[in-house]
């Protein structure tokens, strides 16, 4: 990674871009710069990955998305699962995933997840979706089985969904995910509101929010996760009302990363974001209070997941064990 110093003139523009009478140069679109580089898969550990997957029939976001670190991920047998097929109802301008009529629910799709999760040993997995808009419970029950079959199958394994917002489904949805008890219900919330009318015109951000709050009022245990996309022209203030909001929806977890275009048909760069950029956005959402942060280029909700759910739950002890002394020492006085 190349120190400040070294970084472009125009790397970090975003730190200027509340700076009155400065225009600052915009850099070539579309040109990755050194630190959003990453190595090609070839490992063997990234075939096996590949080859569990197709076997097993399981589609995972790490493909569709054509995620950036699926070379370093597949290596550790990590792999996010998309349930509910590979064909979305929405057409987000970010998003890789086909959109179209999907096919109908796979009832053994479940079973075969749990399968996935128990030949790789993994102690944490995620679970994520396609936007299912036709179906009546938006695919919530989908979810429900999932978490059953792996707590059967793989009782130890600790799991995380990323559900879609269950538009106009997700107050009974939500609740019916939260019995089932995941372990992290993780929705992102994408991108700042301004922009959803072009990076995500099916949804609604306080809808979204909305989600979130609810989880914890099902279950306060349930930590919660979101996340935004750098890069699609937020500006900084933008970005820390976004925190402000996933704060005041009692959020746990916020990761951040750079938003890469999949095809010349998605939505355009407009910024990226410099690797000290993410580090200073990262401390502010720390003293903003949340358990736990990620915020890097290469960041994804599911990079590096069981890792920082571990780092989570151990933040969340500490902060209860302080709680607790504290009242304990008021007791005293
Ligand atoms: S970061 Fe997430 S989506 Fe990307 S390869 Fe890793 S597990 Fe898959």
């Amino acid at each position: 990674m190349r120190s400040s110093k070294a970084l472009p003139k125009w790397a970090g523009m975003n730190d200027l871009a509340n700076t009155p009478g400065k225009t600052p140069e915009r850099p070539p679109r579309q040109r990755k710069p050194d630190w959003i580089r990453v190595r090609a898969p070839v490992s063997e550990g990234y075939q096996e990955t590949r080859r569990m997957m197709r076997e097993l029939n399981l589609n995972t976001v790490c493909e569709e998305a054509a995620c950036p670190n699926i070379g370093e991920c597949w290596s550790k047998k990590h792999a996010t699962v998309m349930i509910l097929g590979d064909v979305c109802t929405r057409a987000c301008a970010f998003c890789n995933v086909k959109t179209g009529m999907p096919r109908a629910v796979d009832p053994m799709e479940p079973e075969r997840t749990a399968i996935a999760a128990a030949k790789m040993g993994l102690e944490h997995i995620v679970i994520t979706s396609v936007d299912r808009d036709d179906l009546p419970d938006g695919g919530a029950s989908q979810f429900v089985k999932v978490i059953e079959a792996l707590r059967r199958t793989t009782p130890d394994t600790t799991i995380e969904i990323l559900t879609p917002d269950f538009r106009g489904k997700m107050r009974p949805a939500v609740e019916a995910i939260c019995a089932a008890g995941p372990d992290v219900y993780n929705h992102n919330l994408e991108t700042v509101p301004r922009l959803y009318p072009t990076i995500r015109p099916g949804a609604r951000y306080y809808a979204s929010l909305r989600l979130l709050e609810e989880v914890k009022s099902h279950d306060p245990m349930i930590f919660t996760k979101s996340g935004i996309m750098l890069g699609l022209g937020e500006q900084r203030l933008e970005v820390h009302q976004v925190m402000d909001d996933m704060r005041s929806a009692d959020v746990d977890f916020m990761t951040m990363g750079q938003y890469l275009q999949p095809t010349p048909k998605h939505a355009a760069v407009e910024e990226f974001v410099t690797p000290k950029a993410f580090g200073a956005y990262g401390s502010i959402a720390r003293a903003k209070g949340f358990l736990q942060v990620a915020s890097t280029p290469l960041t994804r909700s599911s990079y590096h997941a069981g890792e920082d759910f571990a780092e989570m739950k151990a933040a969340r002890a500490a902060k209860f064990a302080k709680q607790a002394k504290r009242q304990a020492d008021t007791l005293k006085i």
